[in-house]
């Protein structure tokens, strides 16, 4: 069997990381948990199956539904968190889509910050717009519209925590004292900002989704995300949680998820994902730390460049954010900058003149990876979508990896001569 390890909650970030989890008493002494790739688990008895089906033991069934090497990585993400729950899925936009499946209805509300991954807008303004439900877009600055637009049919609030590619940071425990006051539960995208920089309990956030794809994996070894529930948000007043039966009380959504959406949507973890996402959780402060202080270094470099007529990035001075990121972020606000130019061919000439840095979607690869927006990811957008979006066509988003910085700048200010 499996035991937990006992936790110290005086030890630093990493040390509890890496010390998080189950551990196997394996018989060869392997230090990190065996991959558990079976698709079935075997009882001893008819009871024992019966008794594990009807929730009464805690038992793996099928790795559709839990498996030993998901669950290690959903303890050890509790760990990093200090979460009620954690549930792991097979990407960031399972757990956004499954965690929506498990509260909205037809004829409820999302009110949410129209500034999204693409994916998550095109899932609230098209997939689930088919079954009923309203997204209302708001300016997450303005604490009047977020007030306004909550209803009584106001499933949940959505917003992320750094609005990509816009860096743009709301202000969350402000907006959750409305919340609070609505009784509404604040869900977060917190992908940009990792467990070790930001304290989402703190800032106000009931639920987090993450895509575990970009800081969390090590390096993008593969896709991953997952739920974490803080337990903050009494979920039987939801009106959809609140007709299904037990338990009582705060753990009704991640429960409803485990027992029912989870299974039925069929996209939880894969134990090979979760033992890379495992090792890659070992090392995320030191990744993040250095690739956060490359970044910023290359932004306040860059900002003076007369070819370069905007930079982004939270921890700069004239960013509208550096107050609110300062505070919510300890000083290091990641690896993602924007750059703009003059237009949309002055960006092209630029990417395809880097050396290093390379032209590909994704964020937090140990690679530095460049990317134009407008013409990628938006371009399925119409002209009217992407002005709601807010995607500009002269700006480049930079997703700075692990490489040395001076290679990095040197590969910027080369290819800025050929603008
Ligand atoms: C990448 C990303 C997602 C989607 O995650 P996948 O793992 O690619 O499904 C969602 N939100 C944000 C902010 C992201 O960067």
């Amino acid at each position: 069997m499996i035991k937990i390890i006992k936790q110290m909650n005086n030890q630093s970030f990493s040390t509890r990381i890496i010390n998080a989890g189950f551990q196997k008493p394996d018989v060869h002494g392997a230090i990190t948990l065996p991959v558990y790739r079976n698709a079935a688990f075997e009882f001893a008895d008819s009871e024992t199956i019966a008794a594990a089906f009807q929730n009464r033991i805690n038992a793996h069934t099928y790795s559709r539904i839990s498996n030993p090497s998901v669950a290690n990585f959903e303890q050890k993400v509790k760990t990093a968190s200090n979460a009620e729950s954690v549930i792991a899925l097979s990407s960031g936009m399972a757990a956004i889509t499954n965690s929506f499946f498990a509260i909205a209805y037809a004829g409820s509300n999302i009110v949410s910050s129209p500034h999204l991954f693409g994916n998550t807008f095109s899932f609230f303004k098209f997939t689930l717009a088919a079954f009923g439900v309203e997204v209302r877009f708001v300016d997450t600055n303005d604490l009047q519209q977020i007030t306004d637009a909550v209803d009584e049919n106001t499933c949940a609030f959505f917003a992320e925590l750094v609005t990509n590619p816009h860096l743009e940071i709301a202000d969350l425990p402000k907006i959750s004292n409305i919340l609070k006051a609505k009784d509404v539960p604040m869900i977060i995208d917190t992908t940009l900002i990792p467990w070790c920089a930001f304290d989402a309990k703190k800032a106000g956030v009931d639920v987090e989704v993450v895509s575990t794809t970009k800081y969390i994996s090590g390096g993008a070894t593969s896709t991953g995300g997952v739920i974490v529930d803080y337990g903050t948000f009494n979920w039987e007043t939801n009106k959809k949680l609140a007709a299904t039966h037990k338990p009582e009380g705060i753990s009704r959504f991640m429960f409803k998820l485990r027992s029912e959406i989870v299974r039925n949507l069929g996209a939880y973890m894969t134990p090979d994902t979760a033992y890379m996402h495992t090792i890659g959780l070992e090392t995320l402060q030191v990744r993040y730390e250095q690739m956060s202080k490359t970044a910023y270094e290359l932004a306040s470099y860059f900002s003076t460049h007369p070819k370069i007529t905007k930079v982004s990035y939270p921890k700069l001075e004239n960013s509208p954010y550096k107050a609110i990121s300062d505070k919510l972020f300890t000083g290091n606000p990641g690896a993602l900058f924007c750059i703009n130019l003059q237009s949309k061919s002055a960006c092209y000439k630029f990417m395809d003149a880097l050396k290093i840095i390379r032209r590909a979607t994704n964020l937090f690869d140990n690679k530095s990876l460049i990317i134009h927006p407008e013409s990628t990811i938006y371009s399925s957008f119409s002209p009217e979508m992407k002005r709601i979006a807010g995607i500009e066509d002269n700006l480049m988003r930079l997703s700075v990896g692990l490489e040395n910085v001076k290679d990095l700048k040197k590969d910027i200010e080369t290819a800025l001569e050929f603008v």
